[in-house]
């Protein structure tokens, strides 16, 4: 992992929202606070902090230098945000503006239930955190896997690829309307998997395609995101029947289906 040096709590405010697609809702957010921000690039995450229904302005707890969580949890309950992890999908300096792509997955989340409403003018609070791909110089090419929650951070990776990258890159989606033009560079391979069953659990037709597939020769870096059965399925594999070292593998638990997150 891997985190800016210098980090700020940061206020801003949404700019526009966009339907990517069937499944995915974009948020742009801008303010003055973004001129402090470290933008690491790649699958950079940050905590996102929204203002509880009814409230009229968003209450954030402060960044004292070494945390902003002892604060957040003895903040009243109608005041303190919610809080959820989100990839920097994009971010420009010049005009200070900033995407997080939200999967639409209903209404039970009070993230994705407030991306679905999301308008102009809104609060959103920032915390920026680390990014998690750091392959090695040394592998010979990258095994990308991640559900439509890893999109975002996939797509950003593929972005700022140099275009010599080898990769194999498998995105789930929940349905073909998700799929999407994306940057390929020369040597990589982009598998889009649009799921046919819609009470399906994201993330095991990656797995199970991963699983069944042949892989190219050479030292592989592995980088698998998605609901948790996902990465920490895949990492067995890729251990037990590829040999592939752990230190060499990067997978992240981005949630749990069935359990809503905390901060
Ligand atoms: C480092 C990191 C980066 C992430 N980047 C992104 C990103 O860029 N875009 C993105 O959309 N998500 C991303 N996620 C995942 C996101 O944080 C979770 O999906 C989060 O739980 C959503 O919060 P919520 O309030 O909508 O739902 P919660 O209150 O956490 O959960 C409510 C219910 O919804 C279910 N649920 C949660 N997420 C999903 C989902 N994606 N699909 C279907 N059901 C779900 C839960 O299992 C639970 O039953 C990232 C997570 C991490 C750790």
């Amino acid at each position: 992992m891997q985190f800016p040096h210098h980090r700020r709590m940061m206020r801003t405010r949404v700019l526009r929202v966009e339907r990517t697609t069937d499944n995915f809702v974009t948020v742009t957010v801008h303010g003055a606070d973004l001129a402090h921000f470290e933008f690491l690039g790649n699958d950079q995450c940050v905590r996102v902090f929204f203002a509880r229904p009814g409230q009229e302005r968003l209450t954030l707890p402060e960044y004292d230098g070494e945390g902003w969580f002892p604060q957040y949890k003895q903040m009243p309950d109608e005041v303190r945000p919610y809080v959820r992890n989100y990839t920097m999908r994009r971010f420009d300096p010049d005009t200070l503006e900033l995407d997080i792509e939200f999967v639409a997955h209903g209404d039970e989340g009070p993230a994705s239930a407030w991306a679905l409403a999301a308008c102009e003018g809104q609060e959103l609070g920032l915390f920026p955190e680390c990014t998690y791909y750091l392959p090695p110089p040394e592998a010979d090419w990258h095994l990308l896997v991640g559900d439509e929650s890893a999109v975002p951070a996939l797509l950003a990776i593929l972005e700022q690829a140099p275009d010599d990258l080898r990769a194999r890159v498998y995105l789930e989606v929940p349905s073909a309307a998700d799929v999407r033009p994306v940057r390929t560079p020369a040597g990589t391979e982009v598998h889009w998997l649009p799921r046919q069953d819609p009470h399906a659990t994201p993330g095991r037709l990656a797995l199970h395609t991963v699983q069944s597939s042949a892989l190219p020769e050479g030292r592989p870096y592995c980088w698998v995101a998605g609901e948790n059965g996902l990465p920490t399925g895949l990492r067995r594999t890729l251990v037990r029947e590829h040999g592939v070292p752990k230190e060499d593998i990067s997978f992240m638990g981005y949630w749990r289906e069935g359990v809503a997150a905390i901060a």
